[in-house]
């Protein structure tokens, strides 16, 4: 029988309100691998991020995680769950460490502390209280927090966010270490290269649903077209280059001696664009392809402007 996935979100629809933040959102999520889930400001991640912690029952729709309730089972789940809050869930007058190893203790196979401790560089502020913490400094101990009771699912609703350069690939390391160990992570972030570093899947929200679906690559390729230029004597005949590309391509010559086609690169257009050269006498230099990033797609998909 086939495994129950980490997550499963059908059709889930939450309210405040009169204003739907979810609206009909389906995501599936595998067990062990890492999961972005990214979305423009307001767009829902937050809230569905919340729905599957069992912190907000959905309107309509079922979330279910490992096959349960994440309301109804949240004892059954606890263990098997980590979660890293953006703030509050924690007493600002407790030091860094013993929360850290008081929530230790009370899981059955906990991560040595001391090593998580080294990890994410908290060494220096471990008898700090919390509200003293600098807010890197709270963000790296929730994500410790998290993760200390080895679960087997860990939410992260923007890890990185606000992090110094070190204390990022720290995170970055962390959590590729979790997937090593057959940890299903789901993360939120506003970080276009976290997810391309990071997620073997990326699910793009906008209005409260699932608009984009797919490993980061797929997404690029499956995005607009990409670029392909290259220099070579001004004035070549592009109209004769064009009948030996697909019908969907363009091709430029931008300025004298510097050309620009657009369509399917693929290793095949590459090759006809160079043996037209060698027919025509035309050496062609500079040649480069332009891949289309995570943030081109996220930008096409959701629109530049700013959302009000
Ligand atoms: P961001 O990237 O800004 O964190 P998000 O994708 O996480 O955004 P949510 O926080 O889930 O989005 O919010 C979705 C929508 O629901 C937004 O329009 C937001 O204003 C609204 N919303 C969220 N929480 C509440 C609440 N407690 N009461 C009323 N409206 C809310």
């Amino acid at each position: 029988m086939r495994e129950e996935p980490a997550v499963d979100i059908v059709g889930l629809v939450k309210r405040y309100g009169p204003k739907t933040a979810v609206d009909g959102l389906d995501l599936s999520v595998d067990r062990g691998a890492v999961t972005a889930v990214l979305g423009p400001n307001g767009a829902g991640k937050t809230t569905t991020v919340e729905t599957c912690e069992g912190y907000r029952r959905p309107d309509a729709g079922t979330v279910r995680i490992f096959g349960l309730d994440p309301v109804a089972d949240a004892p059954a789940l606890r263990p098997r769950v980590g979660v890293m809050l953006q703030s509050g869930g924690v007493y600002s007058g407790a030091r860094a460490e013993e929360m850290l190893r008081h929530t230790a203790s009370l899981h059955a196979h906990p991560v040595d502390v001391d090593l998580l401790i080294e990890r994410l560089g908290l060494g220096s502020c471990g008898r700090t209280t919390y509200r003293r913490l600098s807010g890197g400094q709270q963000q790296r101990l929730a994500l410790a927090m998290a993760v200390v009771g080895r679960p087997e699912l860990v939410f992260l609703d923007e890890p990185t966010a606000g992090l110094d350069p070190q204390a990022r690939r720290a995170t970055w390391d962390l959590i590729r270490d979790l997937r090593d160990d057959g940890v299903t992570v789901l993360l939120t972030t506003h970080y276009m290269d976290e997810a391309e570093q990071l997620a073997d899947d990326v699910a793009i929200i906008d209005g409260g649903k699932v608009i984009a679906r797919g490993t980061p690559e797929e997404l690029c390729r499956g995005g607009a077209e990409n670029t392909l230029r290259f220099g070579g004597r001004p004035a070549l005949d592009l109209a004769s280059l064009l009948k030996a590309l697909p019908a969907d391509s363009t091709a430029a010559e931008l300025t004298p001696g510097s050309y620009r086609i657009t369509g399917k690169v693929n290793p095949q257009m590459l090759a006809t664009v160079t043996s037209w050269c060698a027919q025509n006498g035309v050496m062609p230099d500079r040649i480069s392809v332009e891949r289309h990033t995570l943030e081109d797609v996220f930008l096409e998909l959701t629109g530049k402007e700013l959302r009000a």
